[in-house]
């Protein structure tokens, strides 16, 4: 499906790309994917509507590892395992490091758009674990 149809306008010079449904159920709420790069470093453009985020994952790695998310446009959240949530605004740049349990989405008014740079490792693999629920999220706002 084209996200145009949906309201969705390209956001940044990358493009939105469609419907993110390889992911969906790790999903809540709607989001859309575009493959920028496949070889050499793994780039995906991840684009949350408002009040979209995925659930809580670990980017497990033997070596090396982790994720990179580079703000591209709108606001959004991050938040690891035990950590306050870190508001994100375009040109911001986070670290994940490889075993940091963490989740990634937009704030409940804005949506948000990043590029996911998946870090070179050994024997990488992602741990899909449980949502995160509209209680903790609906906590976030008024926070910065
Ligand atoms: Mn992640």
């Amino acid at each position: 499906m084209d996200p145009r149809d949906e309201g969705v306008k390209e956001m940044s010079v990358f493009p939105t790309g469609g419907a993110n449904e390889a992911y969906a159920r790790y999903f809540t709420g709607k989001s859309y994917l575009h493959m920028l790069s496949q070889e050499q470093v793994v780039i995906g453009n991840v684009t949350f509507e408002p009040g979209c985020r995925n659930d809580w994952h670990i980017h497990h790695a033997a070596a090396g590892g982790g994720q990179m998310l580079l703000i591209t446009a709108g606001e959004g959240w991050y938040q690891a395992w035990g950590e306050p949530a870190r508001r994100l605004r375009p040109g911001d740049v986070v670290h994940i490091p490889a075993g940091v349990k963490h989740w990634h989405g937009a704030t409940a008014g804005s949506w948000m758009q990043h590029l996911a740079i998946e870090v070179p490792g050994d024997d990488c693999r992602t741990e899909w674990c449980e949502r995160v629920c509209d209680e903790e999220y609906e906590k976030l706002e008024g926070t910065k």
